[in-house]
């Protein structure tokens, strides 16, 4: 295999689909896999070495779910050409193809990992390792969420690739400068408007719904949000009402801090003038029900 095959598997992992919902189990496996490469760690892991920090990547980067299900891509990943799953013994054919649970997975003393050929690829190419957690991020989560993910399983994205998909992410200028505009140039939550010379300081159009579940590029798919609220934003410790009310997380906590965000809870954001720019309710929806941490 070449780095383009393997890039090219890396893109066209097939993630479940059910509506709008997110399913980032698949990519965030993936992603703890290759820092385990990256660690010099062996190719195949246990179930029980994975579980645990895929579960607390679900927890901080999936969607709120009440039960959230570490085994699910560990075994549907084999289908997907790139992963490899052992067991001491065969499993069983099971009904509907269902997944095994858990505690088979640890009965069988079930490892899996990247498919040998991938994990050699890897293992004499480490640059290639990172571009494929690079696109594996930028496929599936917002730009400021990469570092965030990284540094929780100790990934290293360090490399120039990760600085030309950084620009990549950068994608429709007009998108940014529409959403800046319609909400003239401030933060909508806490009307943040430095400008140096005639450019705004941290200043940034977020896309309500993200671009990696098919969010659109226009002005009511956007907020003006300086950066602090987009990342807030994008990691869900805050969402917006039906009436355009921002609220924060009962999961985000702090002290000082907090109390800095405190006045914004329960306000009313700063809307356009033009009603006809307002965030639109299905995209404000999908962010109540896939990323605010409720
Ligand atoms: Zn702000």
């Amino acid at each position: 295999m070449d780095r383009e095959e393997i890039l090219d598997l890396f893109q066209h992992i097939t993630v479940w689909k059910k509506g709008d919902q997110r399913a980032p189990h698949k990519p965030l496996l993936l992603l703890i896999m290759l820092a385990r490469v990256q660690q010099g760690n062996d190719r195949l892991a246990s179930y029980d070495e994975i579980e645990e920090p895929l579960e607390k990547l679900l927890i901080e980067f999936g969607p709120s779910r009440k039960s959230i299900h570490p085994e699910l891509p560990f075994w549907y990943l084999q289908y997907d050409d790139l992963w490899e799953l052992s067991t001491d013994a065969p499993f069983r054919k099971r009904p509907n193809n269902r997944q095994p649970s858990p505690k088979e997975f640890r009965d069988m003393d079930a490892h899996a990992g990247f498919r040998q050929d991938i994990y050699s690829h890897f293992y004499h190419h480490p640059t290639d390792l990172t571009s494929a957690a690079q696109e594996l991020l930028y496929q599936h989560f917002p730009s400021t969420l990469h570092e965030d993910i990284a540094d929780q399983i100790g990934l290293d994205l360090s490399t120039e690739r990760e600085k030309q998909l950084v620009s990549r992410t950068v994608r429709d200028p007009a998108f940014r400068q529409a959403v800046l505009a319609a909400y003239e140039y401030r933060c909508a939550v806490c009307s943040w408007d430095i400008r140096i010379g005639d450019t705004p300081v941290g200043l940034e159009a977020a896309h309500i719904k993200w671009v990696q579940a098919g969010g659109p590029d226009v002005v009511p798919n956007g907020l003006s949000l300086c950066s602090l609220h987009h990342k807030l934003l994008d990691r869900g410790a805050i969402t917006l009402t039906p009436e355009y009310r921002m609220i924060i997380s009962e999961q985000a906590v702090g002290d000082c801090s907090l109390e800095t965000q405190l006045p914004y809870h329960q306000n009313p954001i700063v809307l356009p003038v033009d009603h006809r720019e307002y965030p639109d309710q299905i995209y404000l929806e999908w962010h109540r029900m896939e990323v605010y941490r409720g």
